[in-house]
């Protein structure tokens, strides 16, 4: 009997010290958003580990480090699930990934555009090994796989290289990318048919994947912007997979206005049961370069060399720059295209038409003159505030950054989608932003334990002072990191400690499917 006491004893010591144990980190007095979309309440949340464990009115437990975020919004840490961030990521200059952590942002997904390494496992072992500041994660790009089997040809695939591109997507899946993108309006990928794509989304969707696609057409350069949510809409349906639609939105005149209808495709293929959501970024202006703007793509066969060739051959200059120039028309023309990264430091900072007046040539003619001294990065300024609001407001919307060289969106965008659209306009409401940031991207990319404050899960969490939040980065200075987030946990650790980064790189490569294993 006495044996039989101590035991008990022991166990209620055990189970007391467990409870008594510290916290490792207690944000206090927060107005808590979760990321589920419900109201904000005021509310602790304690970390322990790279966990939240306690969520609560009052928590009383100590902690080694207590934060009073009276004032400040408590939300799960954004979630991207649209960057270019592989360079960056892969960099131990660059792999903190400032511009993300100061917008608020704790996970990254790239490889998007069917842009990808072809060596996810790789990929994912490097950072894991060289530490990256937020947690990232991988697409296998269908453009990188077709570039590798059949290089810049626009040949229907035969058998052999359907299976040998079926083998490198298997592959990348079961590495632990979660799923497959497309770029199908850059070459190679627009090379592909319908039924291509199809074959190769349904190996995606066997492994568990999502399928990913900046399509084949958001303008009406050939088959339109309705044509393209349509073809998205039947590979999500024919390969059995969710579909989720890059930086959705509405580029040039031709389709201003057809968010509406856009809006019904999407929304009458999610009542039958197709799982179709898409991501934006909060600015009317793409980012591209001059050749994917302007060049059309029978003019890209063979690749850049075989590109330049074309451009100084009489028998086929009038076709292409008769094509080009009904490309910058759709664009809204000269005054649009503003160069923001380029290897010739001249062209940068201006627009198009201001290129072509300086050096006395037309607006085409100077785009030639571009591609010669090795292309350039464009801000294409092509949407309407209308049709981003009108995306805006859908509950299957995310937020996404697609930042690139040059544009503000890459230091900017979650920032921006609160300062301007939430605080400013009143076009969403706070909880509905924080949402379409966190939990909504999590379900759809299926990040386990992420995208909600929750008991149990992550402590991915940000910090910010909704009075100071914004965006810095502007198209003249895209570079400049955002202001108000106070602070920011990636897995339980400081990134951001009083609005100052810290030196940790504590983010996690998050591979699909499985706990990561060397
Ligand atoms: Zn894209």
């Amino acid at each position: 009997m006495p044996l039989r006491l101590c035991r008990i004893l022991l166990l209620l010591c055990c189970v007391a010290s467990l409870h008594a144990q510290k916290l490792d980190v207690l944000i206090r007095n927060g107005s808590v958003l979760d990321g589920s979309g419900r109201p904000a309440r005021r509310m602790d949340v304690g970390i322990r580990g790279d966990r939240i464990v306690v969520l609560a009115r009052h928590v009383r437990q100590p902690a080694v480090r207590v934060i009073d975020a009276r004032g400040l919004v408590v939300a799960p840490g954004f979630i991207d699930p649209h960057t270019h961030t592989f360079e960056d990521l892969s960099n131990p200059a660059t792999s903190r990934n400032d511009a993300y952590l100061m917008q608020g942002v704790t996970t990254v997904v790239t490889g998007n555009d069917g842009s990808s390494p072809l060596e996810i496992g790789a990929a994912l072992q490097r950072w894991r090994q060289q530490g990256i500041g937020t947690n990232a994660a991988l697409f296998i790009g269908q453009g990188t796989v077709r570039e590798k089997v059949m290089g810049m040809s626009d040949a229907i695939p035969t058998a052999a290289q359907m299976d040998a591109m079926k083998a490198f997507v298997d592959r990348g899946m079961k590495e632990g990318a979660i799923g497959m993108s497309t770029g199908l309006y850059y070459a190679p990928g627009s090379y592909s048919s319908t039924e291509e794509v199809i074959s190769l989304a349904r190996v995606a969707s066997a492994d568990g994947g999502i399928y990913d696609t900046h399509m084949r057409d958001e303008s009406s350069y050939t088959i339109g912007l309705l044509g393209s949510v349509r073809e998205t809409i039947r590979i999500g349906e024919e390969a059995h997979i969710p579909v989720m639609i890059s930086h959705i939105k509405a580029l040039g005149k031709d389709v201003w206005g057809q968010s509406t209808q856009v809006i019904d495709l999407i929304n009458a293929a999610r009542g039958r049961g197709v799982n179709v959501t898409a991501s934006q970024y909060p600015y009317n202006a793409s980012g591209t370069s001059v050749e994917a703007a302007l060049v059309p793509r029978w003019a890209e066969v063979g690749g850049s060399a075989a590109l330049l060739e074309r451009i100084d051959d009489p028998a086929v200059q009038p076709r292409l720059t008769a094509e080009m120039q009904k490309n910058l028309d759709r664009r809204g023309g000269p005054a649009s295209l503003l160069m923001t990264s380029a290897p010739d430091k001249e062209f940068i900072g201006k627009t198009l038409e201001q290129i072509a007046v300086q050096n006395h040539l037309s607006p085409i003619q100077a785009a030639l003159m571009i591609l010669r001294r090795g292309g350039s990065d464009v801000a294409s300024f092509n949407m309407t505030e209308s049709d981003i609001r009108n995306f805006m407001r859908q509950d299957w919307v995310m937020t996404c950054s697609d930042g690139s060289p040059g544009h503000p969106r890459k230091y900017g965008t979650f920032p921006m989608k609160l300062r301007k659209y939430v605080f400013q306009e009143k076009v969403i409401s706070l909880p509905f932003a924080i949402r379409s940031s966190t939990s909504l991207p999590a379900q759809t990319l299926r990040l386990e334990d992420r995208g909600l404050l929750k008991d149990g899960y992550f402590a991915d969490i940000v910090v910010f002072d909704p009075r100071t939040i914004a965006p810095q980065s502007t198209y003249a200075q895209p570079k400049l990191l955002a202001t108000g987030v106070s602070y920011l946990l990636v897995n339980g650790k400081l990134a951001i400690d009083k609005g100052r980064l810290t030196d940790l790189r504590a983010g996690q490569p998050l591979p699909h499917g499985r706990p990561f294993t060397d």
